[in-house]
């Protein structure tokens, strides 16, 4: 039978794109299958997410570079409640 290459494919299980093995899941990003030693888990936020190699050396830096981003900008909000309450103190003691 002509159709049976595609019959196996749609019956055997999912294939990690990178290796041959059985995959673990799709990339949080691609969505291409991939298994468990050729994804990587990143922590971003609420939930972690399992992305494929390639997808985590394209978005590693940005990703990083982002959080930095994020803690600045929470540092500059420290500083600036540090200093109103500083100021609402020195205004509160006169
Ligand atoms: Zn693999
Ligand atoms: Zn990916």
């Amino acid at each position: 039978m002509s159709g049976q290459l595609q019959h196996v494919d749609d019956d055997g299980p999912a294939r990690c794109s990178f290796c041959q093995e059985p995959a673990a899941g799709p990339c949080a990003s691609c969505e291409r299958p991939v298994c468990g030693d050729c994804c990587t888990l990143t922590e971003g936020g609420v939930r972690v997410w399992a992305v494929c190699l390639e997808c985590d050396r394209k978005k590693g830096r940005s990703l990083s570079g982002a959080w930095g981003g994020l803690v600045v900008w929470l540092v500059g909000i420290l500083v600036v409640l540090a200093a109103a309450t500083a100021l609402m103190g020195w205004i509160a003691g006169r």
